[in-house]
């Protein structure tokens, strides 16, 4: 292997003789029509001839070191396309600077980011945020990589993390010359994640302390000035216990969020028959229906409908949508249930559980946000019916783990239809 590395720059002789072929040939048909009209004598044709092609021989190194044309795009090893290519596959928005700080390359996201980004122009001319000057002169004074974060206003507002990388690079004639990297991350979506969570927790630790605060409240009034008085007491202990019920209800709630979406990527793999589910669900909530004075009407198929599912997490889907058409939509008088599928020829043969109430509707506004958690169209209504503002959020998670869907639809006045659609059954993988 040794043997076939050649210096750089030094061709074997053959090459040598090779690519020299055609000058030599037109040295030889010159010098023989000259000499055949006399103004050479053989020998001196031939003296001439020997020194053209002793002088194509030559392992000129400077003629075999010139780099391929391609290569030469700029004088500067950092400006080649080797680096161009680098820079402009970098996932994020990059861009390599020289030590004045002016353009050397940068990528599609970048100009995405700052339009006015030109090569060979000052970046500050482009990036005007104050946060991104200060890192950039930190990082060329220090040679030290800085980290930077700031907002973006504009087109939509994002949150965005800088890092300037100092880079030390060949230079054009020898030696090094430092290079500035600057790597952009968009935060936007780990930041929203974060204030999802803020809120949640404050939602949460909000809807627990409202309860906590009437308990001892009552606490207090029984302790004090109700002490004697049994009619009091036997309403506060009422109202108390109602408080607990919905404290113990909202922990109840938030276990089994997190429980379902601990297992949200894991997809139920035992079938279930969905008539049996959805009649259990509608006979448990008969003496609901019957303190709210409606009529459950349930149109169900005779043959078992069987889906992919958890039975548990089903149960709660259906109590849910059933519960919230008894609760909100009493004052139509009527709930239908259907179930329907799969239906071969449309929807891949989905299967479709509807709960229809006739109450007053929900105004198209709220539809897109009903599953958010602690989410209520009127908030009073809800804790007056006992409701954590989570039940639609459960719903929602448990059909994703499904691989299924809720569709929301409503009119105003006319009462709303909440329908649960899930994919058939995988067929068995054959052995
Ligand atoms: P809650 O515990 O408050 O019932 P849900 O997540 O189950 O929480 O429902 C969210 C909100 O959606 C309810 O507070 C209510 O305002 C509205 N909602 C749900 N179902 C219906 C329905 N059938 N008719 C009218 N509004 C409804």
């Amino acid at each position: 292997m040794a043997a076939n590395i050649q210096p750089p720059g030094f061709a074997p002789w053959p090459d040598r003789l090779r690519r020299s072929a055609i000058v030599l040939i037109a040295a030889a048909l010159v010098l023989a029509g000259v000499t055949m009209f006399g103004g050479l004598t053989l020998a001196q044709a031939l003296a001439v001839f020997l020194v053209i092609t002793g002088a194509a021989l030559v392992p000129w190194h400077l003629q075999d070191t010139l780099p391929e044309a391609d290569d030469l795009v700029g004088a500067r090893p950092a400006e080649t396309p080797v680096v161009q290519a680098l820079v402009g596959g970098m996932p994020d928005a990059a861009l390599l600077l020289d030590r004045a700080g002016r353009v050397l390359h940068f990528n599609d996201a970048a100009a995405q980011l700052a339009p006015a980004l030109r090569r060979g122009e000052l970046a500050l001319f482009a990036l005007r945020s104050p946060e991104i000057i200060a890192a950039l002169r930190q990082a060329i004074a220090t040679r030290e990589p800085q980290r930077a974060e700031y907002v973006e206003r504009v087109p939509a507002e994002r949150w965005m993390e800088l890092i300037v990388t100092p880079l030390s690079l060949p230079a054009a004639f020898g030696g090094t010359e430092v290079c500035i990297l600057l790597t952009f991350h968009d935060q936007t979506p780990l930041r929203r994640v974060e204030e999802m969570r803020a809120d949640f927790v404050a939602n949460a630790s909000h809807e627990l302390r409202t309860p906590l605060a009437a308990l001892s409240g009552f606490i207090d009034t029984l302790q004090g000035p109700a002490r004697d008085d049994a009619k009091a007491r036997e309403r506060f202990l009422g109202i108390m216990q109602a408080q607990a019920t919905r404290m113990a209800r909202l922990i109840d709630d938030l276990l089994s969020l997190s429980r379902v979406e601990l297992s949200a990527h894991v997809r139920p793999d035992v079938t279930v028959d969905l008539v049996p589910l959805i009649r259990q669900v509608v006979d448990g909530l008969e003496p609901l229906a019957g303190e709210r004075g409606v009529a459950v009407e349930v149109d169900l198929p005779s043959a078992p409908v069987m889906v992919a599912g958890d039975a548990e997490e089903l149960l709660r889907v259906f109590e849910n949508l059933i519960e919230n058409a008894l609760k909100y939509g009493a004052s139509g008088g009527r709930v239908v249930v259907t179930l329907a599928g799969p239906v071969r020829g449309s929807g891949n043969g989905e299967i479709r559980v509807a709960v229809r109430d006739f109450g007053p509707g929900i105004a198209p506004e709220h539809l897109p946000r009903l599953t958010e958690r602690f989410y209520r169209v009127d908030v009073g209504d809800s804790r007056a019916q006992g409701g954590t503002g989570l039940g639609l959020a459960l719903v929602k998670h448990i059909l994703s783990r499904h691989r299924g869907r809720l569709a929301i639809e409503s009119v105003a006045g006319e009462g709303a239809t909440f329908t649960v659609v899930l994919p058939p059954p995988r067929p068995p993988v054959r052995a």
